[in-house]
């Protein structure tokens, strides 16, 4: 059980006042608040220990590397993960473009297939975009049923012959929770590798990577807690062994001659530069926070928030963008006639944050044939009370329109 008046003392950010109301943050699939712990061990870092890591032969440097070394620790442990099989980078969007520019620039070759999906976060079609140019395979996309579930009727048909299938865990725009470990099954038996968009899962269940089977999972940092500039590629150990690296520069590698260079071991081979070593750190005690509370206690919070806030929806007579059967809180929904900017700003005057526009998935919009969504998205802070301010402020929308209709 969550208790949300204790969780909440920890964010100070929500207990401001915004337009005369209380504050309420409902754009957390966006990115989500931090808890105290995590900007003091930020700022402890700088306070007390900055320093470059794996360097210094000095006290700083020292404490440095054993916080970054320990962050990456607890960030495999969280997923069921080893550690030399997590690499930091700065998000889910950098990773996939790792695995694009590395993996893929290396195994894909024209007339390869890779299969994405219509419900995709546009991180997850443009680097596949990118690649294409320069490589020329084909991709197949897995089409979305009306209630925002993937069609998979056709899952073995578009895997035949693929290379890669590459699929949100859980759709930013729909809240829908795709069955990664059937699609995983199907991919391998086609012989292709699979990587995960975690971002939307990861800040909100309990994950192991090598439960669902997957060659690549990707995340961010900053929608579970942890700070802006930080996100995890997981690969496994063979495959990441196997791949060049992405990025060239220090600290990635064994030995540099006039004429050729050799890398390091894993996971500094794709660790290039100095890293983002503050962030990393506080990840790390992000992830200790969302332990302690308990990721099935923060699911279980979470899906009563939904389930409320989707039956106080029906008596505005909304539309709720897709519904699938196995959903996360985060709901898309239009109003009839009312674009999702003045819902947007109507509900910013009442103190509620929710976000308007396409959520980086215009093929869902096409999909939809709608230009843009509103969308409300929860976390474990969040309460029942927050909920009907934000009905509160629907209402109201709807009172604005039908005046001015
Ligand atoms: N994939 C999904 C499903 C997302 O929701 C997001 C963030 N909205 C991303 C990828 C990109 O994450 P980031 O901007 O942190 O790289």
């Amino acid at each position: 059980m969550i208790d949300s008046t204790k969780i909440r003392e920890d964010f100070p950010i929500l207990h401001q006042k915004i337009n005369g109301n209380p504050f309420v943050y409902f754009d957390n699939a966006s990115t989500s608040q931090k808890p105290k712990v995590v900007v003091e061990a930020i700022t402890d870092y700088y306070y007390r220990y900055n320093a470059n890591v794996h360097r210094g032969l000095y006290k700083i440097s020292a404490m440095a590397t054993e916080a970054y070394d320990n962050a990456r620790k607890k960030v495999a442990d969280f997923i069921g993960a080893a550690p030399q099989e997590v690499i930091f980078t700065s998000g889910t969007t950098a990773s996939i473009n790792l695995v694009a520019n590395s993996w893929g620039q290396e195994n894909l070759k024209e007339n390869d297939i890779v299969v994405l999906s219509e419900m995709e976060h546009h991180s997850n079609i443009v680097p596949w975009h990118l690649l294409q140019k320069r490589l020329g395979f084909k991709i197949h996309f897995l089409q979305v049923d009306e209630d925002g579930s993937l069609q998979l009727d056709d899952l073995a048909e578009k895997c035949k012959g693929a290379k890669l299938v590459s699929i949100t865990h859980v759709s930013n725009t729909l809240g829908t929770v795709n069955p990664v470990e059937e699609i995983v099954k199907t991919a391998h038996a086609n012989g292709a590798k699979v990587l995960i968009d975690g971002a939307q899962a990861v800040p909100h269940m309990a994950i192991d990577v090598k439960k669902i089977g997957c060659d690549f999972y990707a995340f961010s940092g900053h929608k579970m807690c942890g700070p802006t500039g930080v996100g995890i590629l997981w690969g496994r150990e063979q495959l990441l062994e196997s791949m060049p690296p992405f990025l060239g520069g220090g600290s990635m590698i064994d030995e540099v001659h006039l004429d050729y260079s050799t890398y390091a071991q894993l996971p500094n081979k794709f660790e290039a530069g100095t890293m983002n070593i503050a962030q990393a750190i506080g990840l790390g005690v992000a992830v200790d926070y969302l332990q302690e509370i308990g990721l099935d206690n923060i699911t279980a919070h979470e899906q009563q928030l939904t389930e409320v806030a989707l039956e106080k929806l029906k008596s505005l007579d909304v539309q709720i963008i897709g519904n699938a059967q196995n959903r996360v809180g985060v709901i898309s929904f239009a109003m009839n006639r009312i674009h999702p900017h003045d819902i947007s700003t109507i509900l910013d005057h009442e103190g509620v944050a929710i976000r308007a526009g396409h959520h980086c998935t215009q093929l869902l919009m096409r999909k939809f044939a709608v230009p843009a969504t509103t969308r409300a998205s929860f976390y474990f802070y969040n309460t029942i009370e927050e909920i009907d301010q934000f009905v509160k402020g629907l209402q109201k929308v709807k009172e604005m329109f039908r005046r001015v209709s």
